[in-house]
């Protein structure tokens, strides 16, 4: 049987650093806020987004969710609205200097590219490395936030103390959400990396030649047992809706009896992206420079809003 990789002391012990700069950073009028934009009625989307809130509560962040779900395709709304409706959200909480991290929340409407509205909100606040400016600079090794669900599973990995340096590495999915990022993050730790695809011809092959296999392809059960090479280390990132409720990964339970070590679904890398998420926007706060007080309105509340967009504040800042 193979050793588990929780991801949940993890998750505890950055929240609880989080947990204590937050508090620093408040004491001294800077409350670290994050700003959630959310822009279709997904109810997987909306239960992440309640989960996120009330983890930042726990740790002192306040978290301002912009509802735009009346854009949702399913309404009357036409999908250009729509987006301009997410385009106008994005530059006006980058101009906002209360604001110190955004995470556009997917799925989107149709119509609508992630990677296109992304690049609105400003890398300084991109908490979710999702600004393709973000992924520039992390493919270059230049300091940005990677995304939280790839950094995590770095950081699960260093848990684990996992050596990278030199070993074959795969990782299955290659969205620059997930896949391509946790890949230049395991090819910058020195490890040899191949990606695979849903185009990827013998995917078993590839996988079992992995000393270390990160899977993240949102196909329950993808990666069986005859995918994995004995003692291999295995990274399980897909979370997949099982009917009757419940979560499972895209690892089948039986790759246990085989690799030398499993992260869990749910409980593995899940928790620590959370954590990872709300440090980045801690860290975000810590390097605004001091801001004249200015009267700041609720947050952690759910609203709808029809802000207009104003000029986009000089995005230069750097972590
Ligand atoms: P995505 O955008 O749908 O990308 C899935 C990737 O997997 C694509 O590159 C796709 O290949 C590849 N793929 C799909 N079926 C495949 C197959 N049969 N064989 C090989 N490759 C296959 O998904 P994502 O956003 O990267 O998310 C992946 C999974 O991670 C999902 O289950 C998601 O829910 C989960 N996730 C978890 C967390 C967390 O915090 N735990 C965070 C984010 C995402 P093509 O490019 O060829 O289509």
């Amino acid at each position: 049987m193979s050793l588990v990789m929780s991801g949940g002391e993890l998750a505890a012990s950055i929240r609880a650093e989080t947990a204590d700069l937050a508090a620093e950073l408040t004491a001294a009028g800077r409350t670290p806020t994050l700003a959630v934009v959310t822009a279709t009625a997904d109810e997987a989307s909306a239960w992440y987004v309640r989960s996120l809130s009330r983890t930042a509560a726990k740790v002192g962040i306040a978290c301002d969710i912009t509802d735009l779900g009346q854009a949702s395709p399913s309404r009357p709304e036409s999908p250009d609205a729509a987006v301009e409706s997410i385009r106008v959200e994005l530059i006006a909480l980058s101009e906002n200097p209360l604001v110190h991290g955004i995470v556009l929340q997917t799925p989107l409407p149709g119509g609508a590219r992630l990677a296109e509205l992304a690049g609105l909100i400003d890398p300084a606040k991109d908490v979710d490395g999702a600004n393709p400016t973000s992924l520039g600079r992390l493919m270059t090794g230049l300091p940005t936030f990677a995304p939280a669900t790839a950094a995590a599973v770095l950081a699960l990995l260093d848990r684990y103390e996992v050596a990278l340096s030199g070993r074959r590495a795969v990782v299955v999915g290659r969205s620059a959400v997930v896949g391509k990022p946790v890949a230049q993050l395991l090819l910058a730790r020195d490890a040899t990396v191949t990606v695979c695809h849903s185009r990827t011809v013998d995917l078993a092959a590839v996988t079992s030649t992995a000393e270390v296999l990160v899977v993240a392809a949102g196909r329950a059960g993808l990666v069986g047992a005859s995918f994995v090479a004995a003692g291999a280390v295995v990274v399980d990132v897909g979370t997949n809706a099982v009917a009757g409720g419940g979560l499972a990964g895209d690892v089948d339970p039986a790759v246990a009896e085989v690799a030398g070590a499993l992260s869990p679904v749910p409980g593995g890398v899940g928790p620590v992206t959370t954590a990872l998420l709300l440090r980045h926007v801690v860290e975000a706060a810590t390097a605004v420079p001091v801001l004249p007080a200015a009267p700041r309105r609720a947050c952690c509340g759910r609203r709808r809003s029809g802000r207009p967009s104003g000029r986009r504040r000089d995005a230069g800042r750097r972590r």
